[in-house]
């Protein structure tokens, strides 16, 4: 039995071997997923005798390591499925640690879901799940429930993490806040006053090497990001940071071991890795790409960068794309944030976007100009677009909607977000923008938008991502599944289904 249990709700310990698209399932609404259908879809990972699964997500791997190498270690921490968790949980237990990405359901993906299928966010369910287990066990054995993570931002409320049988949440950055708060914790449980803890950005150097693999194959390889976006929960943290080299190739040793070749590197600006300032240092981004692949990598990915990465220098795309050894015929999927086509809303909330070159007014030539290199170079950029940004007036959602027409109706995806504020430090303009305020101008680019994805997806289904050659990572598995890929063409469509109902009432 542990005395740390750390674990999360099922729907993000699942199976992703060959297939992590799924982790797209999980924020969809029961509406479009039904829990069974998506159970099926999305087995869980495989466990132990001791209920340990072979694999973790990135957020709970780290806390483990930071227990293991702290004045924590002599407390026996194990990272325990939530479909066995009482394997592990017992009057032994003194702290069940827990990280959801979305337990609330009140992301902008899954807000922007809900709204336009009804139902409720597949994460959500498995949440309330997993704590109404929680809650059972907590009755009977009086452990402390603690809330970290991706997530946290949504426990604002103590009231609310009480009612799902939360006692304590931390947000921010574990290495400095866990080892004192857990011992803090399993000594004093009953007098400490205090509901949240913010954990203040880590040293790269404190930042501990995992004790094994992630089901997403996700490595960290920075943290922070130094642009300051006023409502990004990257925006406050202070400069990029990036994380040590030797920590990066053991853990893409960890899960060579486990049998994975492809990885991929998390970061806010990936080409910036080993910078200190906001453009790209090659020499240290080689440096890690050839560390890799002489570790056994063999596929290198990213979570996300910016536009102004690719615009900033075509040539150094070009050498970073050779470095990769991609396979031109082979799509390399990137996020990226469009946001806003406005002027003035970059300039009020997205004011260094695209630092040190360029300037807010010249957001959308950064934009246009980086389509244009990345799908020379192979790069597929699926980017969000949020509207309802406070302050945004109907001219700057017509300026995105301009910018959309100058788009090549050939490449990228572009997500619509509705605005949801997630940054945990404002205290101004924290009021949440809804279905019911978009006005017609909203929807046309809700539409126009959709229109876009369903024309880029069938004509990469005619050549490359869907069609003969063999697309790899985030969409493989949709070669292989006809089904999902008409799941998806659906989804577009039903979405604009429902855009033309709500479109017609304004
Ligand atoms: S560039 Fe992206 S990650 Fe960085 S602060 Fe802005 S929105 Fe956040």
């Amino acid at each position: 039995m542990a005395n740390i249990v750390l674990t999360s709700d099922a729907s993000l310990l699942i199976k992703l071997d060959a297939s992590p698209i799924k982790t797209f399932f999980i924020a969809l609404p029961n509406s479009i997923i039904p829990l069974p259908l998506f159970k099926r879809i999305c087995r869980p990972l495989e466990v132990d005798k001791n209920g340990v699964p072979n694999r973790g997500t990135t957020a709970l791997r780290t806390v483990e390591a930071i227990i293991h190498y702290s004045e924590l270690q002599e407390y026996d921490t194990k990272i325990v499925s939530p479909l066995h968790l009482k394997r592990q949980i017992n009057e032994d237990t003194k702290i069940v640690g827990i990280s959801a990405e979305d337990p609330l359901g009140i992301s902008p993906a899954t807000v922007l879901f809900t709204s336009m299928f009804g139902g409720r966010a597949i994460n959500s369910i498995m949440f309330e799940k997993l704590m109404n287990k929680i809650k059972r066990l907590k009755r009977k054995f009086g452990f402390k429930v603690v809330f970290g993570g991706p997530g946290a931002w949504q426990f604002r409320s103590k009231s609310v993490a009480n009612y799902c049988g939360i006692d304590y949440v931390f947000r921010g950055e574990a290495e400095n806040i866990v080892p004192p708060f857990f011992s803090e914790i399993i000594e004093d449980g009953n007098d400490i006053t205090e509901f949240e803890k913010f954990g203040k950005p880590a040293n790269p150097e404190s930042i501990p090497k995992l004790l094994g693999p992630v089901n997403t194959k996700v490595i960290e390889i920075s943290r922070g990001c130094g642009r300051g976006c006023k409502f990004c929960p990257e925006g406050p943290i202070g400069k990029m940071r990036s994380i040590r080299m030797e920590k990066i190739l053991h853990d893409a040793r960890l899960h060579v071991d486990a049998g994975y070749k492809s990885i991929t590197l998390q970061s806010e600006d990936a080409f910036r890795y080993g910078s200190s300032n906001f453009l790209t240092e090659w020499e240290a981004l080689s440096n890690l790409i050839d560390g890799l692949h002489d570790v056994g990598i063999r596929d290198i990915n990213f979570t996300s960068t910016t536009f102004t990465a690719f615009y900033n220098d075509p040539d150094l795309v070009k050498k970073i794309t050779n470095k990769l050894n991609r396979d031109k015929k082979k799509e390399n999927v990137i996020q990226v944030g469009l946001e806003t086509a406005s002027t003035k809303l970059m300039e009020k909330h997205f004011k260094h976007k695209c630092s040190p070159l360029f300037k807010p007014s010249e957001w959308q030539e950064v934009v246009l100009g980086a389509i244009k290199i990345m799908k020379k170079h192979g790069w597929l950029p699926v980017s969000t677009v949020i509207m309802g940004l406070p302050g945004e007036e109907d001219d700057d959602v017509k300026d995105t909607l301009s910018l959309l027409k100058r788009l090549d109706h050939e490449w990228g995806f572009f997500i619509p977000f509705i605005y949801v504020p997630m940054q945990i430090y404002s205290t101004a303009e924290r009021g949440r923008f809804i279905l019911e305020n978009m006005t017609r101008y909203h929807w046309t680019l809700m539409e126009e938008l959709l229109k876009h994805d369903i024309m880029v997806l069938e004509r990469l289904s005619s050549h490359t991502i869907f069609g003969k050659n063999k697309f790899y990572n985030q969409v493989n598995f949709i070669n292989e599944a006809k089904f999902l890929r008409n799941l998806l063409f659906k989804l577009l469509h039903v979405g604009l289904f429902r855009i033309y109902r709500n479109k017609s009432k304004h």
